[in-house]
């Protein structure tokens, strides 16, 4: 019998990528999502690629009744992959209440349901966003937790907390946060990848996004940072490589082999890569050029971060391994498909 594992927000970016590494892991993934930032066209990619259609309910992780229901029909779940989220920082600002209530509320049901169902186990979306500016480069699990800089980040310290809490109170519960870089690339099938709603807010969709002509410009917010060429710095990791590190994190608690009820690992390449480095890798692994202008920096954002991997590369026995030329290359792969599907719906 497979192993079952709810995957919250599954058709998202992350969790649709993260259903098709367990399906091909064994694993019986089921999926609940409210499509408030993903469609349901994602589970057809999913299937094209794995053969699979997965359990798939509609529902909103606030709904604790709705919640109770799924738990009661669909027994047996091992573990919680809890994706499930509002995730843009600007918007964060302006919407506070919907990012708090959101993402709080979900996990709460979530955390108070988890012993009702005899499921012990839940790895959570976390984010280096946790460690601010940190004052020492690269960050460790073990850097300073600094005050966050949007509603978005306060929410993923304290849907850290709240879980080390209910584990420590809970007998039997485990959890591992999974503190992620910036997840960029998409499944090189490029049956499923990132879909952003409108302008994108993230670098990668911008840059796909103007290479094709639906924008005019690349804006780079900020060329006065202190970095070698004054733009920012991120460790952008492939979005399968980020998938596959869930399954080896689930695969760790049902064997058991947790060393701590609470483990924490950062999820990220080691590599620092700025901004413009992206616009000539982008130029270097596709051919295309990304038009870009410099702009004011934009508000909030950190100058540079990127991980020290090597306690998750050690413990959990997993790396990053796509090279950024390949992951830049399956973004554009991705771009191309979307517009052959835009295409064909205006031809329709
Ligand atoms: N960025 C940019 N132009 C854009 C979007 C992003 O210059 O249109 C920069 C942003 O300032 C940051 C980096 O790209 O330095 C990554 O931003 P993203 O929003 O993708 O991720 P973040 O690190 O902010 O979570």
């Amino acid at each position: 019998m497979k192993r079952k594992i709810l995957v919250t927000g599954g058709t998202g970016y992350i969790g649709s990528h993260t259903v098709v590494e367990l399906i091909e892991a064994g694993f019986e993934p089921l999926i609940i999502d409210n499509l408030s930032n993903s469609n349901i066209g994602v589970l057809d990619g999913i299937r094209k690629i794995t053969g699979v259609s997965p359990v798939y309910e509609n529902i909103d992780l606030k709904d604790y009744a709705s919640l109770n229901k799924f738990f009661q029909k669909n027994q047996g779940i091992e573990a919680i992959i809890n994706f499930a989220a509002s995730k843009a920082v600007g918007e964060s600002v302006k919407l506070p209440l919907l990012y708090y209530r959101n993402n709080i509320t979900s996990l709460l049901n979530l955390l108070e349901l988890m012993p009702k169902y005899d499921i012990n186990n839940i790895v959570f979306s976390s984010s280096c966003t946790v460690y601010g500016q940190p004052d020492t480069l690269p960050v460790t699990e073990q850097s300073p937790i600094k005050p966050a800089t949007s509603p978005y980040g306060y929410t993923k310290q304290m849907c850290e907390t709240i879980i080390s809490d209910t584990v420590r109170a809970c007998h039997g519960m485990k959890a591992i946060l999974l503190r992620y870089f910036n997840p960029i690339g998409a499944h090189p099938s490029a049956e499923i990848g990132e879909l952003p709603n409108g302008v994108p807010n993230n670098l990668l969709p911008y840059v796909t996004q103007t290479a094709m002509g639906i924008r005019e410009k690349l804006r780079i917010f900020g060329n006065d940072y202190n970095t070698p060429d004054g733009t920012c710095i991120r460790d952008y990791i492939n979005v399968v490589d980020l998938a596959k590190a869930h399954v080896v994190a689930v695969s760790r608690m049902l064997d058991k082999k947790n060393r701590k009820p609470v483990e924490v690992f950062n999820l990220g390449t080691g590599n620092g890569v700025s901004v413009l480095e992206i616009v000539s890798a982008f130029k270097a692994a596709t051919g295309v050029d990304v038009p870009y202008e410099f702009a004011p920096r934009r508000e909030g954002d950190i100058e540079k971060v990127w991980a020290d991997a090597s306690y998750a590369n050690k413990e959990l026995g997993w790396k990053a391994e796509a090279s950024l030329e390949d992951t830049l290359a399956s973004c554009w792969k991705w771009e191309m498909k979307l517009k052959e599907a835009h295409d064909k719906e205006q031809n329709a």
